[in-house]
């Protein structure tokens, strides 16, 4: 969970319950109709109204910045994963499998460390024979 983006949260909620409280302090006053008689309190719904909207407004620009918040992290974690991913894959690609040995390593080598084996040359997946690289075709049995 996001900090900033839970603390956003948390102020947007608060905004309505302020704007409520506000709303049922500046919506009630105390009216005297005459000099004679107490005086009453009179329940302004409009007054109410305005302070519980600008209430939901404040706090709905509070709740849609934590949901910026949310999103611009989940971008960013989806990033961080896909160059991890990235990252794995480039390593990945740079190793080799020895036709001998069948050990990985540096394709940047010239010989396999485990055997010794030279990277330019392959196993033929047909007859088994190993051969250069630079060659299309096995020369023992002519499979590619
Ligand atoms: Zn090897
Ligand atoms: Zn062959």
């Amino acid at each position: 969970m996001n900090k900033v983006g839970k603390f956003m949260r948390i102020l947007g909620i608060g905004q309505i319950i302020s704007g409520v409280i506000l709303g049922l302090i500046f919506s009630i006053s105390s009216v005297t109709t005459s000099v004679y008689s107490k005086p009453e309190l009179v329940f302004d719904p409009l007054v109410f109204v305005i302070w519980v909207s600008a209430g939901i407004v404040g706090s709905s620009m509070f709740i849609a910045v934590s949901e910026i918040i949310y999103i611009l992290d989940d971008i960013r974690d989806n990033t961080a994963k896909a160059e991890e991913h990235q990252a794995v894959m480039a390593t990945t690609a740079k190793k080799k499998e020895c036709f001998s040995c069948g050990k990985e390593y540096d394709s940047d080598r010239n010989s396999c460390p485990h055997c010794g084996a030279s990277p330019r040359r392959t196993k033929c997946k047909a007859c088994g024979t190993d051969y250069d690289t630079t060659r299309a075709t096995c020369p023992h049995c002519g499979a590619r």
